[in-house]
């Protein structure tokens, strides 16, 4: 198959031809043409997003329910997932015809009794380095980390465990050939763990301007997952009455986070899409964390396409539109960079090679 259009980021039109799964720059002679016109992008990435977590939350039951929710995402244009902690291990869907790339984490690792129900593997301090080893094993190179959550008898968010058993378990994970993605609202444990050397920082909530210059230092990343915190309002009327200290941290959080983003922005902290779709948030929502990312924390388009496609793609480990590349792609009518919103509905998307979608 062949497609042809305006190609970002080059900015050139181009012809690519789609061999199985892969691309070719050399002419395919007799290829059905897909489109001759648009703005093709790679194939978008949910840096955060939970396929192994049911709507409304618990684990998935069945490995097709995860095919399911992949699809919702694929149909919008994600064509590559990072599973930011899965209750239910689908090593299987790796190489789906159907199902965007995956990026996956093991289940999460989370504190005993004070993470949402049935989704982690609950350890204490003592077993955390085990723990980081057998689920790096279980995903395909990253481990879900819970930094910080309530602690009811302090009524406020806490870090998970003491700072020196988290950098030991990050440490842990690391040893065993996997990166680190850290679950962090707060702004104690997510300072600590920064300096643990923890791969990306969700949500960040927490993130100080010191915090910030040393994920610039180091390279780490930052997905804020903006469509969740913008929930934060929701759990804090819901904690009002039993906690109202961490009631009001929660809104704090909210308030404060696009100003968050934005200097982390500035200061070259990488930055990438995230939904946190599953449980609470549902899939196919990429766009519109990328047009939060451009009108709340003030990234330009061509970053914040930058944050959704090829930049997200490299940083997890996916090849974009060149010569044996893999075929995954997004196909918009107007120029994305000129006007984001219509990466809410793509032309076409094609993945592994094959259209999913024509309009
Ligand atoms: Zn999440």
């Amino acid at each position: 198959m062949h497609v042809r259009g305006v190609l970002l980021p080059e900015d050139e039109v181009r012809d690519l031809w789609l061999v199985g799964d892969r691309v070719s720059l050399e002419p395919v002679p007799g290829a059905e043409t897909l489109t001759n016109r648009g703005f093709i992008l790679p194939g978008l990435v949910d840096a955060h997003c939970h396929i192994g977590i049911r709507p409304g939350g618990g684990p998935i039951e069945a490995i097709d329910e995860a095919r399911a929710l992949a699809a919702v995402d694929r149909d919008a244009g994600v064509l590559a997932i990072r599973d930011a902690g899965s209750p239910y291990p689908y090593p299987q869907l790796d190489d789906d015809p159907d199902v965007p790339r995956l990026a996956r984490a093991g289940r999460h690792v989370a504190p005993v009794r004070r993470y949402l129900r049935d989704i982690g593997v609950e350890v204490e301090a003592s077993d955390l380095p085990a723990a980081m080893k057998a689920q790096a094993a279980a995903g395909n190179g990253w481990v879900k980390l819970v930094g910080d959550w309530i602690e009811r008898d302090a009524g406020d968010l806490t870090p998970a465990w003491d700072i020196g058993a988290m950098a030991a378990a990050v440490a842990a994970a690391h040893a065993a050939g996997a990166r680190v993605a850290v679950h962090t609202f707060a702004e104690e444990s997510v300072a600590a763990l920064v300096r643990a050397g923890v791969d990306s920082v969700e949500h960040g909530t927490g993130l100080g301007l010191e915090d910030i210059d040393e994920m610039r230092r180091r390279g780490t990343a930052l997905v804020p997952t903006m469509i969740n915190v913008a929930t934060f309002d929701i759990i804090a009327a819901r904690a009002e009455d039993k906690f109202p200290s961490y009631s009001r941290h929660m809104l704090e959080l909210r308030e404060r986070h696009p100003a968050v983003v934005a200097a982390a922005h500035e200061a070259a902290v990488p930055i990438y899409v995230g939904t946190d779709a599953g449980g609470g948030i549902g899939h196919g929502r990429a766009a519109e964390e990328m047009l939060l990312l451009h009108e709340r924390a003030g990234m330009s388009t061509m970053d914040v396409l930058r944050a959704a496609s090829w930049g997200a793609r490299k940083w997890l480990g996916f090849t974009g539109l060149v010569e044996g590349g893999l075929a995954d792609l997004v196909v918009y009518d107007t120029d994305p960079r000129v006007d984001l919103r219509v990466v809410r509905s793509p032309r076409l998307v094609v993945l592994r090679g094959r259209p999913v979608t024509r309009a």
